[in-house]
């Protein structure tokens, strides 16, 4: 058994925030598929789509008239992460469903008490559980902004994984949202930190693909997973069948990578806590 003291540092439960504002950069790619490929190594992993736009609760085959209570629900009116939670057809996956109406939170929770710590506060119930019988990551998809949806999620986070397209844009993008982290550290969470910046849809036979690449190794170094998601038409095929990729083709690269993506990310948590325990 490890000293109480260290899990309450670096908790068994991991809550990821899969942010970048900028739009089409394959956030909800990585969360479907990341979490699938953490799922198929043995972790029980919960995706919160939090994207009003719901495409990763559609990505996985949940369709509306499935969707009873939502993250609206949870957000608005403190409904908790349980009860939302639904399972995907994959073992040890499961998802909080979207709901259109996310769009309208910074309206309603204009006057509320704790509006950044929503999602915070609801994950402290799932925290609360044993070690071994609730989840071990939360993957959260966040919306293509800075609004107060992904404040709440990086409020509630304990590490920002940030998907990257190797496209022209990328690297002052990425200084925005390096600077939203820090923001955030500021003031809502003091121990947010970079889980890793994943490039994603790289093109070998691209230059400008590799030129972002290798530009953004040089600013962000170790922070780079040295796994890329490779631009592979199977990922984009499997959502319009309600699949991650890694069920839908699991011999492709697409799904290759992001199982390399998956141990990674695991690696980097045990780091972490070997790490936290000395
Ligand atoms: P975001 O959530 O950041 O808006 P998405 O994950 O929805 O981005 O990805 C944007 C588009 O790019 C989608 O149509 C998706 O299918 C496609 N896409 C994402 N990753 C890949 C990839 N590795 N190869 C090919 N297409 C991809
Ligand atoms: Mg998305």
């Amino acid at each position: 058994m490890s000293d109480p003291a260290d899990q309450r540092r670096y908790p068994a439960l991991r809550v990821l925030s899969v942010s970048n504002q900028q739009g089409g950069v394959g956030k909800t790619t990585t969360a479907i598929n990341l979490g699938t490929a953490l799922a198929a190594v043995g972790e029980k992993v919960l995706i919160v789509d939090l994207d009003p736009q719901g495409n990763a609760s559609t990505g996985l085959g949940i369709p509306r008239g499935q969707r009873k209570v939502t993250v609206y629900d949870v957000i608005v009116h403190g409904a908790s992460l349980a009860d939302a939670a639904v399972a995907t057809a994959l073992p040890g996956l499961d998802l909080a469903p979207s709901d259109p109406n996310l769009s309208g939170i910074e309206m309603e929770l204009a006057s509320a008490q704790r509006r950044s710590f929503r999602l915070r506060d609801a994950i402290a119930g799932l925290r609360a559980r044993a070690e071994g019988e609730g989840y071990s990551y939360v993957l959260i998809d966040c919306p293509p902004s800075l609004n107060l949806l992904t404040v709440n999620a990086m409020a509630a986070a304990d590490a920002v994984l940030v998907p990257l397209q190797c496209e022209f844009f990328a690297l002052e993008g990425l200084t925005q949202l390096m600077r939203t982290v820090e923001l955030v550290r500021g003031s809502l969470n003091p121990r947010l930190e970079i889980q890793g910046v994943v490039l994603t849809m790289y093109d070998r036979r691209n230059r400008l693909s590799e030129q972002v690449a290798s530009d953004v190794r040089s600013h962000f170094g170790e922070k780079v997973y040295k796994t890329m998601i490779p631009r592979n038409v199977r990922v984009s095929e499997a959502p319009s069948f309600g699949q991650p990729v890694l069920v839908y083709d699991l011999n492709c690269l697409g799904s290759q990578a992001y199982l390399s993506l998956a141990r990674e990310v695991v690696g980097r948590e045990r780091h972490r806590r070997v790490a936290a325990a000395h």
